[in-house]
């Protein structure tokens, strides 16, 4: 959907967490033109055009729209590898359009797909004004070495590749995987430098890919503007993506001293989905449908995750927020700011978790000229909530507006 470019929208409410340099503004106006911000001031000290329509958002905080730098729209509802085989492509794409729908609307503006076919065309279809959703930056088909964590280990090879996933084995064939992702419309590179919990015959500290294989799909998405975020749990894998140029580190559980100070050396990303600590430990309570190889691997993770998350915090590296949410029991879209409500729980300061889900985010997409604070010139992606989230980070889920390149897809105020 798009906006008229000469529409002006003046937006009021009680509080203002602008995450920019300018921290909280206490009665705010925010003047929007188009499908960007023109204007942001306190009530007074914004210039309000006349024809200008005015929305009063009594009551609300205002922040900019969340980003989930770690998704997968893969329409995907079990843990059970026979979804594999049971559930058709086509009710896939249908439950992944409901999903871009339920992110939107619980105030997720842009989110990262990390891993799915489907998601090349939800993006087009989302801007293209088709169906609703977040503006999607998608990796397409993930890049795995053979038997990695992208192989899907109990299918047959040809099956998988059918599937969507990249294989490859070698400097060249790595850079011939980077160039088949950007051919299908990739904005960024996924690979998986460690194997994991999701993957039946590897485990998260087995490293994956060697040093020269990532460089060279660093070289070749980097040519191309392209950035390479990587799947690595284990300290060794880690260090193999960091040393190879990747840009963020997708979960990293099992930091040690070394990979945290290569992290800040080499000015990586980190993303901890740490949500999932809380999913792994629901796990053993309840299993789901879940294989027991997969509950015994989560068990083994979830001491390590918060102890990883605070160190790296404690030592300045970036954080970004990443559900690694697919649409799996505890792991529903619109539950998306359960990572930056998980952070604070394990010792992060509410301000800088609420930055990790918006402007670092950003930072991490590449996005942060557009998206991520609430200031002129960028785009007008606002959320409105009905409680304070400095005070109760919960109320994260309570989105009662949301505005995406200044269209409203969200406006509940409730008139008495
Ligand atoms: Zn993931």
């Amino acid at each position: 959907m798009s906006v008229r470019e000469d529409r002006y929208i003046l937006l009021r409410a009680r509080k203002l967490i602008t995450c920019s340099d300018i921290g909280v503004i206490d009665h705010p106006n925010i003047l929007i033109k188009g499908d960007k911000i023109l204007d942001v001031g306190k009530e007074g000290e914004v210039t309000v055009p006349r024809n200008a329509e005015i929305i009063d958002l009594e009551g609300q905080t205002l922040l900019p729209g969340l980003v989930d730098a770690h998704v997968h729209l893969s329409g995907r509802r079990s843990y059970n590898p026979s979804e594999y085989f049971v559930v058709p492509h086509d009710l896939k794409v249908i439950r992944a359009v409901d999903d871009c729908k339920k992110l939107l609307l619980s105030g997720f503006t842009t989110v990262r797909d990390m891993g799915s076919r489907i998601a090349l065309s939800l993006k087009r279809g989302i801007n293209e004004g088709t169906i609703i959703g977040p503006r999607i930056i998608a990796a397409g088909r993930p890049i795995s070495q053979t038997g990695g964590h992208g192989d899907i280990h109990y299918l047959p090879r040809e099956e998988v590749l059918r599937r969507g996933f990249l294989l490859a084995d070698g400097v060249d064939d790595c850079r011939r995987a980077v160039r088949e992702a950007i051919r299908d419309g990739s904005d960024v590179i996924k690979i998986m430098t460690t194997g994991g919990v999701g993957s039946e015959k590897d485990a998260p500290w087995y490293p994956q890919f060697t040093i020269d294989e990532v460089k060279v799909i660093v070289e070749e998405a980097h040519r191309v503007g392209r950035r390479v975020a990587s799947h690595a749990q284990g300290a060794e894998g880690i260090k193999i993506a960091i040393l190879g140029g990747v840009d963020s580190i997708e979960h990293g559980y099992f930091l040690d001293d070394e990979v945290i100070k290569l992290m800040l050396d080499y000015n990586v990303y980190y993303v901890p989905t740490l949500c999932l600590v809380e999913v792994y430990k629901k796990s053993l309570e309840r299993g789901y449908d879940m294989p027991r190889w997969r509950l015994e691997k989560q068990k083994m993770c979830i001491d390590a995750m918060p102890k990883s998350f605070l160190e790296a915090y404690r030592a300045g590296v970036k954080i970004a927020a990443g559900t690694d949410y697919f649409g799996a029991p505890m792991r529903r879209h619109g539950d998306n700011a359960d990572e930056v409500i998980t952070m604070v729980k394990y010792g992060m300061d509410v301000m800088d978790a609420i930055y990790a889900g918006t402007r670092n985010a950003a930072e991490c997409l590449g996005l942060n000229n557009l998206i991520g604070s609430i200031e002129p010139g960028k785009k007008a992606d606002i959320i409105g909530l009905g409680g304070d989230p400095l005070k109760d980070i919960n109320e994260l889920k309570k989105v009662m507006f949301v505005m995406k390149d200044g269209v409203i897809y969200k406006n509940s105020i409730v008139i008495n």
